[in-house]
């Protein structure tokens, strides 16, 4: 067969060199970096008309974007709970590019389904999870989260003499849907993907910290008698707080509910010794969603659906076709877990990170990570005029300056203006704090100095500002 060597080495080589110089550049300040606009208006051309050389293109790609990308990969990246793109996982996604497998199948694509079943079995014991579930290999959270509420749908019509998957949800027996007040905003996706409607749900109380109360629960499962599906959280999105699954699963069971837990970050707590107990009981519940592209440091995308009933999970997602050879002794296909058919082969770069950090190096991050959290939530408790908002659980930290929306907003502007450090501004219980999410592989107690003086000393600023007169920067930001 041909293959173009010449050609594929240079363009390869190019895009490697520029990908570790990238790696290797300090990090742009959050304003340093080009506004879309900007990148827009370097990219905004005609349709070319004719070819262009491959090295050329790759050469400008890296001019026109580099300046528009934001510091993600960096250890004092804050923003939001995203992980780092760890360079183990990178290096085996460049070889997924490079072999260009279409993953949906075991006799096509041998070494991808492969790689996803290992890598199952290992992030089942990693997590805690049953042995026997199944795993899809996603995009991320927001697609899990939609597999595994598709898996109960499901079942919860089959039990009551439904196929939704031939029949469809006109005339179906209708599903309750019982969430948490403080549940992640892709949840209510994945509920309008379904039909399952985004507001026709009931949402249960949940007290300081987001966690679902139980007895809210006990109160709503009164007046249900038919399919429920539990909507159950591992890791809220602003406080890092997990639901009580233990008591939750029991309550929802008892009335033959379904309890899906999106625990896309707050899961891996699972992997620790130290924290496992925020999420006690959450292996009692039928289906997991979470993801790799968080805090496993999997470069995008990366995500898993799991279900426990594995022949749910099939029911609702499988593919067959005349001209897809099956795999023999009914060994599993990687589609029949996804909505996709052709997609990525993503169980390369998971086993390779896995692989690479193995079970202690993965609980050393996570762990590393809520120290950092704890630790950098007492220094700036310590600082006048700064609150450490919710007790602190796992690796998210909110704090609030000088008990304003303006002087909170105000004082994230200023420590991105700074450009040291990247935090972000969220609402909680309808004020502004700055949010601190601690979730990139290379972030260290050898950063915490850095980022607390950062905290304070943009809040030194803002207080001088404050009392100076002019707040016009302060109103700006609102
Ligand atoms: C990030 C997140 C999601 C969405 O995950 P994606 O990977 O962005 O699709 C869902 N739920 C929670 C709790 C999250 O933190």
């Amino acid at each position: 067969m041909k293959t173009g060597k010449t050609i594929h080495d240079d363009v390869l080589r190019l895009a490697a060199e520029a990908a570790i110089d990238y790696r290797a550049a300090p990090a742009p300040g959050f304003e340093d970096v080009a506004s879309f606009e900007h990148v827009l208006g370097t990219l905004d051309e005609p349709l070319p008309d004719n070819p262009t050389d491959a090295a050329a293109v790759i050469s400008e790609l890296v001019t026109k974007m580099t300046p528009g990308l934001r510091p993600m990969t960096s250890p004092t990246f804050f923003g939001w709970v995203i992980g780092g793109s760890h360079p183990t996982g990178v290096a085996a996604d460049w070889l997924t590019s490079a072999w260009g497998q279409n993953s949906g199948n075991v006799v096509i694509t041998p070494a991808s389904a492969a790689a996803e079943q290992v890598v199952s079995t290992w992030l089942l014991d990693l997590l805690g999870l049953p042995a026997t579930a199944s795993v899809g290999f996603v995009t991320g959270a927001t697609i899990a989260n939609f597999v595994c509420i598709a898996a109960a749908r499901g079942e919860l019509l089959r039990r009551v003499g439904w196929d939704v998957e031939k029949r469809g949800l006109y005339g179906a027996p209708v599903i309750e849907v019982l969430i948490g007040a403080d549940a992640h905003a892709t949840v209510f996706s994945a509920l309008r993907y379904l039909g399952l409607g985004s507001e026709r749900v009931k949402s249960i109380a949940t007290d300081e910290s987001g966690r679902m109360r139980p007895e809210a629960l006990s109160d709503a499962f009164r007046s249900i008698d038919g399919p429920a599906i539990l909507i159950a959280q591992a890791g809220q999105i602003n406080t890092g707080a997990c639901d009580p699954f233990s008591e939750i699963c029991s309550i929802a069971h008892d009335h033959g509910a379904w309890v899906h837990v999106d625990g896309a970050f707050g899961l891996w707590a699972q992997t620790s010794p130290r924290f496992r107990h925020l999420t006690r009981g959450v292996e009692l519940a039928d289906s997991w969603a979470t993801d790799g592209h968080k805090w496993l440091q999997l470069p995008y995308d990366s995500g898993f659906a799991i279900v426990k009933d594995r022949a749910a999970h099939e029911r609702c997602m499988s593919i067959e076709a005349s001209y897809l050879p099956s795999a023999e002794n009914r060994i599993r296909e990687p589609s029949a877990y996804v909505p996709e058919l052709s997609r990525r082969a993503r169980g390369f770069a998971a086993w390779a990170m896995i692989r690479a950090l193995g079970r202690s190096g993965i609980t050393e991050m996570i762990e590393r990570h809520c120290d950092f959290a704890a630790a950098l939530g007492r220094e700036c408790a310590s600082i006048p005029g700064i609150r450490v908002v919710a007790p602190i659980e796992l690796n998210q930290l909110m704090l609030r300056f000088g008990e304003s929306d303006d002087a909170t907003l105000a004082t994230v502007d200023e420590i991105r203006r700074r450009g040291r450090i990247v935090v972000g501004p969220a609402l909680w219980r309808g004020e502004w704090i700055m949010r601190v999410s601690v979730c990139n592989y290379s972030t260290g107690p050898e950063q915490l100095a850095e980022v607390a003086g950062e905290i304070a000393g943009a809040w030194g600023e803002m207080q001088l500002r404050f009392l100076d007169g002019p707040r016009d920067r302060a109103i700006a930001a609102t």
